[in-house]
C-alpha cells in the first residue's frame, strides 16, 4: 500500500490555519524548559535565528557551524533584499497580494497553507530586525525603502544597498551573542555535523567532527534541528559560496528523512557569464539590478556576429536596433518576470545565436536608460557596491559613458547569464517543520517547504527568518511538551557508537583509496554532466545520459580518488571528499526527480513539454503533488512518495506574466 503523508495541516479554510494552529498547540511547561536541549546545525540567517530565539525562550541550545565564526554562513551573500507584505508604498500589497504572487511564482506547486503562514509572518521579520538595528535603506523622510523584484508588481522588497544578507545576519548574530551570554546557547564554530544519531525511531543527537582536530565527538539532545543550506554547488559552478554542501541533509536522507522536489533548481538570470575553465565559482549580480536595468540582445544576427567576434561593442548599436526580448515577450512585468522565465528567455535567444561575448552565452544588462532618466549618482546610492564588484571582476565599469547617438548617452552594460543559484527542493517537513524522522526538524534553504517549483527573489531571506524567528519556535514545542518526561539519552548507547564508528570507517575508505584523481576535477566533472543533463533544459534521454555518466563517474570517485593527508588535524581535501561523496547521491536524485516529472514547471523544464511559445507546461492532473523520495540503499533507486497537494484559496491555472 502506499505510504502515507501526514503534512500536519490543521483544518480550515487557508487564512485561518495558523490561528488554528496556535490555538490547539501544546506549549512547554516554562519550568520544563531548562531541561531540554535543542541542538541547531548551521548559522545562516535560518540556525542564526532559530538559535536565538530558542535560547531566548529558555531552551538550551547547541549551535554548530563549519565556518569560523557564525557570521561567515553563506546567508551574508545574499545581496537584493527581504520580501516583506507592508505596504509602505500603497502600491495596493497585503498579506494575501505576497501569499497569491509567492503560489504563482513557484508554479503552483507550493503547500498553500505554509505559503499563507509565511505571507503573514513576514511583516514581523521587518519589524523584528529594525528593532535589531538592521539598517534598511530609508526614504528621505525616513520611511523605510522598497524596490521591486521578479513575479510582482508593488514594491515590497526590504534591502540595506547590496548587502542586504550580511546586515541582517550582523542582527541575527548579535541576538544569537546575547544568547551565547546568557549562557543559553552555546557555540561550537568549525564543526561539521556527519550524521544524525537515531534512537528507538527519534533523532536524539549527531556525530560532530571538530574541523581542526579532526576527532569525532557525539552530542545528544531532545531534538535535532538541521539550517544547513541548499545543494546548489552539485553543479561544481554556482552563485553559492564554496562552503556551502548537502552533506548534513543528505545524511538524514540517507537515514530515513525524505526529500522532496529535489529537482526543483532555481537558474538565476543575472550572473557573470562562466569565462574559462579555470573558475571554481560563479557570481551573482543581484535580481535589484533590474528594477533599473533593461535587458537586450541585438535584433541582427550580424550585430550579433560582430560582437562575438570582438569587432563591435555593445554602446555601438543604436536603440532601434536592440531587442529588449523580456519587454517584448512579457509586457506587464518586462524585466521584472520571474527568473525561471527570463533564464529561459536569455538560453532561447542564445540559442538562436545572439549571445553578446565571444562564447555566445551572454546578454547585456544596460543601464543607459536609468541613468540618462535618474543620473548616476541616484544609481550608484542603489547599486554602488554591486557596480564596483562587476568592474572587480571583469574590469568594466557600468557607470561609464561610452558613446552618444543621435543625442542619446549610452553607458558601458554589464553582461550576464544564467547560473545555478538556489534549490527549491529539500528535507521533506510536515507544516510544524518537522521531518519524516520524528525530533528531527528543517528549516531554511535545506527544507523543501514554501517556494514550489521556483522561489521568488528576496523570498529566501523572508522563508528563513520566518522559519528561525516565527515558526519553528512555535511548531518545535508541539513536538517537545511531553519530552521533558523522557529520560535523557546518553552519548553511549550503541546508536551513537555505531554511528561514529560508521563516520568514522567511511573517512579511513576515502583517505584509503590512494587514487590519482583529486577532488575537485571529479567535482569539475559531474558539474558538467549535471549542467548538461540536468540543466536548464532537460529530456528523458538526457536525463538517462547524465544518470548512466554519474553512476560511471561515481565508480571513479570510489577507486581513483586521492585524498592527501590524515584524519587527524585539519584536513580540508578530506572535508571536500565527503561532501563530493553527498553530491554524486544528490546529483542523481535530482535526476530521479526530473526524469519522473513528465511535466514543465517553474525551474524544472523538459524539453519536451513546452507550449508552443517555448513556457514551462504544467500537467496538473498527474503531477499536483510534492514528489518525496526515500534512500533505498547505495546503487538503488529512490522509492517516490507522493504528498498530494490541494489547493483552497488560490485557483490554480496557466501562469501568465504578459498582461
Ligand atoms: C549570491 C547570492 C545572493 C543572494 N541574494 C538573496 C537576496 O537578496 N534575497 C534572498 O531572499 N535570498 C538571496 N539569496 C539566497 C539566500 O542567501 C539563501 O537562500 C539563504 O541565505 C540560506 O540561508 P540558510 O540559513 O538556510 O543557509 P546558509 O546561509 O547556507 O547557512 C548554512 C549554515 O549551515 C552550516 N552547515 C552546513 N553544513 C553543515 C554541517 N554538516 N555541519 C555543521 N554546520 C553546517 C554552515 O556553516 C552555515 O552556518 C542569495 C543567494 C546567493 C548565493
Amino acid at each position: 500500500m502506499a505510504k502515507v503523508i501526514d503534512s500536519k495541516i490543521p483544518a480550515g479554510p487557508v487564512p485561518e490555519k495558523w490561528k488554528e494552529y496556535k490555538a490547539h498547540q501544546r506549549l512547554v511547561n516554562p519550568k520544563n524548559k531548562l531541561k531540554l536541549d535543542v541542538i541547531v546545525v548551521g548559522t545562516g540567517l535560518a540556525g542564526a535565528s532559530a538559535a536565538a530565539s530558542l535560547g531566548e525562550m529558555g531552551f538550551n541550545v547547541y549551535n554548530f557551524c563549519i565556518q569560523d565564526s557564525p557570521r561567515r554562513a553563506h546567508s551574508i551573500a545574499a545581496q537584493g533584499g527581504i520580501n516583506a507584505a507592508k505596504c509602505y508604498q500603497n502600491d495596493g500589497d497585503s498579506v494575501y497580494r505576497l501569499f497569491y504572487d509567492t503560489v504563482k511564482g513557484g508554479d503552483y506547486r507550493a503547500r498553500e497553507a505554509n505559503v499563507y503562514r509565511l505571507a503573514e509572518v513576514s511583516n514581523n521579520i521587518i519589524d523584528q530586525c529594525v528593532a535589531q538595528g538592521v539598517p534598511f535603506a530609508r526614504e528621505y523622510g525616513g520611511m523605510l525603502a522598497n524596490r521591486s523584484f521578479g513575479g510582482a508588481q508593488v514594491s515590497r522588497t526590504f534591502y540595506a544597498k547590496g548587502q542586504t544578507g550580511q546586515q541582517l545576519l550582523l542582527g541575527a548574530y548579535s541576538s544569537l551573542s546575547c544568547q551565547v551570554q546568557a549562557k543559553k546557547v552555546k557555540l561550537y564554530t568549525r564543526y561539521e555535523m556527519e550524521d544524525v544519531v537515531i534512537v528507538d525511531g527519534r533523532a536524539r543527537g549527531i556525530i560532530a567532527k571538530n574541523l581542526v582536530t579532526g576527532k569525532l565527538e557525539r552530542f545528544s539532545a531532545n531534538a535535532v534541528v538541521i539550517a544547513t543550506g541548499g545543494y546548489g554547488n552539485t553543479y561544481f559552478l554556482s552563485t553559492n559560496a564554496m562552503g556551502c554542501n548537502c552533506s548534513a541533509a543528505v545524511q538524514c536522507y540517507r537515514k530515513g528523512a525524505y526529500f522532496a522536489n529535489p529537482s526543483y533548481v532555481q537558474i538565476h538570470p543575472t550572473c557573470i557569464p562562466v569565462h574559462g575553465d579555470k573558475q571554481s565559482k560563479l557570481t551573482l549580480m543581484s535580481e535589484s539590478l533590474r528594477n533599473d536595468g533593461r535587458i537586450w540582445v541585438p535584433k541582427k544576427i550580424e550585430d550579433a556576429k560582430a560582437l562575438q567576434a570582438g569587432t563591435k561593442q555593445g554602446w555601438e548599436i543604436p536603440e532601434e536596433d536592440r531587442d529588449y526580448y523580456l519587454e517584448r515577450r512579457y509586457p506587464a512585468f518586462g524585466n521584472l518576470v520571474p527568473r525561471d522565465v527570463a533564464s529561459r528567455a536569455a538560453k532561447e535567444r542564445c540559442d538562436k545565436g545572439f549571445g553578446v561575448n565571444n562564447t555566445g552565452l551572454a546578454v547585456f544588462l544596460d543601464f543607459s536608460e536609468s541613468i540618462n532618466r535618474l543620473g548616476l549618482d541616484i544609481i550608484m546610492q542603489r547599486y554602488g557596491n554591486l557596480f564596483e564588484m562587476y568592474e572587480e571582476i571583469t574590469d568594466v565599469f557600468p557607470g561609464d559613458l561610452a558613446n552618444e547617438i543621435n543625442g542619446v548617452k549610452y553607458y558601458k552594460p554589464m553582461m550576464i547569464y544564467p547560473a545555478i543559484h538556489y534549490t527549491m527542493g529539500g528535507i521533506w517537513v510536515d507544516y510544524e517543520l518537522q521531518t519524516s524522522i520524528p525530533g528531527l526538524f528543517a528549516i531554511g534553504e535545506c527544507n523543501f517547504s514554501d517556494h514550489g517549483a521556483n522561489r521568488l527573489g528576496a523570498s529566501a531571506l523572508m522563508q528563513g527568518l520566518a522559519d528561525g524567528y516565527f515558526v519553528l519556535p512555535y511548531t518545535i514545542q508541539n513536538y517537545l511538551a511531553d519530552q521533558a518526561v523522557w529520560p535523557k539519552v546518553s552519548t553511549d548507547l550503541p546508536e551513537f557508537a555505531a554511528a561514529e564508528k560508521a563516520v568514522d570507517a567511511e573517512m579511513d575508505r576515502l583517505l584509503n583509496i590512494k587514487g590519482k584523481r583529486s577532488v575537485d576535477s571529479i567535482h569539475k566533472e559531474l558539474g558538467h554532466i549535471m549542467w548538461e543533463y540536468v540543466g536548464m533544459g532537460r529530456t528523458a534521454e538526457g536525463l538517462k545520459t547524465g544518470l548512466k555518466k554519474m553512476h560511471e563517474l561515481e565508480k571513479e570517485f570510489d577507486s581513483n580518488l586521492f585524498v592527501p593527508g590524515t584524519k587527524e588535524g585539519l584536513n580540508i581535501e578530506l572535508d571536500k571528499a565527503i561532501h563530493l561523496r553527498d553530491f554524486f547521491t544528490m546529483g542523481q536524485l535530482v535526476a530521479f526527480d526530473a526524469l519522473s516529472r513528465n511535466e514543465s514547471c517553474g525551474g524544472h523544464f523538459r524539453e519536451e513539454y513546452q507550449t508552443e511559445e517555448g513556457e514551462a507546461k504544467r500537467d496538473d492532473e498527474n503531477y499536483f503533488y510534492v514528489g518525496c523520495w526515500e534512500y533505498q540503499g547505495k546503487g538503488k533507486e529512490p522509492e517516490l512518495i507522493k504528498e498530494p497537494l490541494e489547493y483552497e484559496a488560490i485557483k490554480v491555472q496557466t501562469r501568465n506574466y504578459k498582461n
